[in-house]
């Protein structure tokens, strides 16, 4: 007999909490950051469990007629400072431990930005390219049908994350809002501008990384047509920062994909790769100034080779994990930008740290992305809509400020960018944590 599986709200439980290496390792870096910051016990104690994690079953109907289940998971790590925020993933090795690390970071993210949200995440056991576009939307609905009542505008807000992107967030929305029986667009950012979208969010991601870079690379005075940079991942947050960097003078020697990458020692035209790769779905380095596409020489690479490049700037930009103990010693680039969540496991971040590279976090880079996220959740509120002039002069503020008040820490505590950038997300965790506890009661009695 088929059994129907309700979803799960696990909650408040900590056998919820599975002993998985991901979040464990993410938690590392809290951990060390403790060393620098006297904060109270009950904070580090909830900060220690995500607050709430989902399991659903999307059955979604196919196109030949029969129908498939898939997993799909929520979770909210923390919302002491504001609502769940974080993006959906669609992969095919998401994993609950996965989406709870990635929750967490979303959590001190928010708080080292500045931002009125918590961290939350999600994602789906899929891969999207092996389904239809009709497919992938009953997919994004039925998601929304089994976890309408974990997420809204003022509890859980979702946004794109790997294979997601701003299509996808529009048919969330209108999921979302035909079972609330009421148009809620802050619901989900990342949307089509024609659904309540914010001017420069595509963008985002990649533009606060440029500013971060902009800002910390003079301090070690490195000059952008003197500077070599490889870029792993070449979707949303890698292409377009790639195209940023390479209009600001860089020289961006290799860029890579899920199927492998390219090297061209004198540089490649990233404006010509991106517009190779639309139209082909295939990286190849080409010079597409005039009519006729040309084949550029260059080198075809593996992932793993692109890592170790001697360059002077690194730039994970694809998924986590990708520098571990295991290649850390072999990594050559002096500045690694991260761009992914997680992409440098915490053992390999130790042997960066000994071999001297400076590693600037996720936490800080990608920051741009939830920055903007909010700029449209703030929007969808007022109902007021700003130009991309204003979208990109408020992020460009938030993400120096939140940079240079994270550099003086690091200084101050002689300690490195990323313990730095969870010291100062940390401490306003803790604050609001502290403000709405009873601790204070029972030691007065
Ligand atoms: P995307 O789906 O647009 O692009 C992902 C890219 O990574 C693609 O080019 C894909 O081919 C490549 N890739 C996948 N598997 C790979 C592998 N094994 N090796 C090398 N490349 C691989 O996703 P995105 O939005 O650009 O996100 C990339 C990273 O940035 C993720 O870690 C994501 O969490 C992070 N991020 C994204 C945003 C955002 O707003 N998009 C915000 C913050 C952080």
């Amino acid at each position: 007999m088929i059994q129907a599986i309700a979803p799960e709200i696990v909650a408040a439980d900590n056998s919820h909490k599975q002993p998985t290496s991901l979040l464990a390792d993410a938690s590392k870096r809290l951990e060390k950051a403790l060393q620098y910051i006297s904060i109270s016990e009950d904070a580090i104690a909830r900060l220690s469990y995500p607050k709430a994690s989902l399991t659903v079953s999307i059955p979604v109907r196919m196109d030949n007629g029969s129908l498939k289940v898939f997993t799909g998971y929520r979770v909210r790590y923390d919302d002491t400072r504001g609502p769940g925020k974080g993006g959906v993933r669609y992969h095919p090795n998401v994993t609950l431990d996965e989406v709870q690390s990635l929750a967490f970071w979303m959590t001190f993210k928010c708080a080292l930005l500045d931002l009125p949200f918590g961290g939350a995440k999600g994602g789906i056991i899929v891969n999207p390219k092996e389904l239809s576009k009709a497919e992938v939307e009953r997919l994004s609905r039925g998601y929304v049908n089994e976890i309408a009542d974990f997420i809204g505008p003022d509890t859980d807000i979702l946004a794109p994350d790997v294979y997601t992107n701003s299509t996808i967030m529009g048919w969330m929305m209108d999921r979302y809002s035909t079972i609330k029986r009421q148009l809620t667009r802050g619901v989900v950012t990342g949307k089509p501008l024609s659904l309540g979208g914010s001017q420069g969010r595509d963008a985002a991601t990649a533009t606060g990384a440029f500013y971060v870079i902009q800002m910390i690379l003079p301090k070690f005075n490195c000059i952008p047509q003197k500077t070599t940079v490889a870029i792993q991942g070449f979707g949303n947050a890698g292409a377009t920062l790639a195209e940023l960097l390479f209009h600001a003078g860089y020289k961006i020697v290799a860029v890579s994909d899920s199927k492998g990458g390219i090297y061209a020692p004198n540089g490649l035209d990233i404006p010509s790769v991106r517009e190779h790769k639309y139209s082909s779905r295939e990286i190849k380095a080409v010079y597409c100034r005039d009519s006729v596409c040309d084949i550029v020489e260059h080198r075809t690479i593996t992932n793993q080779e692109l890592l170790t490049l001697d360059v002077d700037v690194l730039i994970p930009a694809a998924l986590e994990n990708q520098i571990t103990a295991d290649n850390a010693p072999d990594i050559k680039a002096n500045y690694i930008f991260e761009v992914a969540n997680g992409p440098i496991s915490s053992a390999a971040d130790e042997i960066l740290n000994n071999k001297g590279i400076h590693v600037f976090p996720d936490i800080l880079v990608n920051a741009g992305g939830v920055t903007v996220s909010y700029f449209e959740w703030v929007q969808n509120r007022n109902g007021w809509y700003w130009t991309l002039e204003e979208v990109n002069q408020r992020l460009k503020k938030k993400m120096e400020a939140e940079t240079e008040a994270t550099w003086a820490i690091a200084q101050r505590n002689q300690v490195d960018i990323r313990t730095a950038a969870y010291v100062h997300g940390l401490k306003r965790l803790g604050e609001a944590m502290d403000a709405k506890g009873t601790r204070d009661y029972f030691i007065r009695n």
